[in-house]
Formats: C-alpha cells, structure tokens, sequence
C-alpha cells in the first residue's frame, strides 16, 4: 500500500513538472488574434463571436479612420470588455508606388520624414489613452511598411511600445521572438481547417500565433467568412487547456519578462 501511495506522489510531480515547463504561461502555445483598421464589421461580427466565448483580443485602430469618425463610443467599449485597443497610427500611411496606385500622396510614406511619423503615432498613442487611460501599448506596422527611406522609424519609439507586429507569416518561440518585428499570418479567405492547422502547428512547436484579420463577414478585401471565424475561434476555446489567448500587450509582457530572465541566467 505504502508502495503504491510513492508511486502515485512520484508520477504527480512528473506531471507538475511537465506542466510548469510548458513555456506559455504554462500552455503550449500562445495565440494573439489581431484585428486591423478600425473596420465596422470587428464590432458588428467578430466582438460578439469573441464576447460569446469569452476571449480577448486586440484591435489596431487607426484613429482617423472612417469608423472611428462615426462609431467613437463602440471602439471606445471594447477597452472596457478588456479587449487592447492597439495603434495602427494616425492616417494608415504606406509606401505607395507600383501595385499601390490607391495610397494617397498626403498619406505616402515615400513623402514622410520618421519626425513625422513619429508624431502622428505619439499622437495616436495619446488618443488610445484618452479612450482606454492605458499607457502602456503595441503596435502594427501599416502594410507592414517598417522603413521611412533607409531609416527605420520603431527604434525612435521604442521606448513608447511593448511590442510592434509585422506581417511575416512565420511563428516562433518564445526565446526567438523580437517583441519589435513580431510575426504573424494573415487571413485572406482561408477556411477554418486551415487556420486550425496553424493552431495546430503553434502547439506542436510551443510557438506563438499572431493572427491577422482585416474584413470578418466583410469590410474589407482581405477577408474570412463568418462561418470560418467561429469556427476557428471555438477551436482555439475548446483547446484552452493548451492554447493561451491573451492580447497582445499581455503575451507581450510576458515574453519581455521571460526573456530578460533567461538573459540573466
Ligand atoms: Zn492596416
């Protein structure tokens, strides 16, 4: 008898053990579902799919953008549902040129300096702040354009984000990821399977997802159906015992401190 009670002790401690070296915050993987442009169908389709179930997310806003303009007190609730309201910057500049035809000259980033830029993204900041009070934020680079000339412009604000999203779709792990050119895939009419697979593969690997998704039901020409959404997103719940779903700043933070610890070791 005594025997077996050391043998049961012995296996659960194995167990514990397995289970606090999972490195995401004791989960395999962590997935970061994004939303980018302030796009009316994140708060008509993709907030009560997530609401339902219980997940946070976050949303980069550009702050001058036509639903911002008209739907302030909606975007503004989101913070409250302890969703993170992201900067996607002031105007959504991009490098325009061939196969941009619809990147306006004011709006060129071929045309800005990195003060500019700087400060149109400090201003945003400070009108995420003035919705959420928070002043801790992320980032996600505008058509994932990182470069002012030759000059990168996120080393001038480093010290104003957390973490910056960028559109590789790649994942990694936690010791591998540079919280200022984070990866992630991004939803162009893929199916539900399809999605799944990543969650899949982020499992296996012990990585993090970041998903990226303009138009949910519509909005936007980067698009996934509302079917498709669901169920990627009641899979990513029903897998919540090994799938980490948090915000980015939160993942973030984490990988911030779980980093700076190994580097002291
Ligand atoms: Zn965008």
């Amino acid at each position: 008898m005594k025997i077996v009670f050391l043998l049961v002790l012995f296996f659960s401690s194995l167990v514990c053990k397995s289970q606090s070296s999972l490195p995401w915050n004791g989960k395999k993987c962590a997935v970061v579902l994004t939303y980018d442009d302030a796009i009316n169908q994140h708060l008509d389709n993709a907030i009560p799919v997530l609401d339902s179930l219980g997940l946070k997310a976050t949303f980069y806003l550009t702050a001058f953008s036509n639903s911002m303009q008209t739907r302030l007190s909606d975007w503004k609730k989101l913070a409250t549902k302890g969703h993170e309201l992201g900067n996607h910057t002031l105007y959504h500049p991009c490098i325009g040129g061939k196969g941009r035809e619809w990147v306006r000259p004011e709006y060129d980033m071929n045309n800005y300096t990195v003060r500019r830029m700087v400060d149109e993204t400090r201003m945003t900041n400070l009108f995420l702040q003035a919705l959420d009070g928070k002043t801790k934020r992320t980032f996600a680079f505008t058509c994932g354009d990182m470069k002012i000339g030759d000059s990168s412009f996120i080393n001038a604000m480093k010290h104003d984000f957390v973490a910056a999203r960028a559109v590789r779709n790649q994942m990694h792990k936690i010791n591998e990821i540079d919280l200022l050119n984070v990866d992630c895939y991004m939803v162009n009419g893929e199916t539900a399977a399809q999605m799944i697979e990543w969650a899949k593969k982020a499992m296996e690997t012990n990585s993090l997802l970041v998903i990226l998704f303009h138009g949910v039901g519509g909005g936007n020409s980067l698009n996934v159906s509302l079917p498709a959404h669901r169920e990627f997103l009641e899979y990513l719940k029903k897998n919540e015992k090994d799938i980490w779903i948090a915000p980015m700043l939160d993942v973030a933070e984490y990988i911030e401190k779980y980093q700076s610890t190994k580097t002291k070791i």
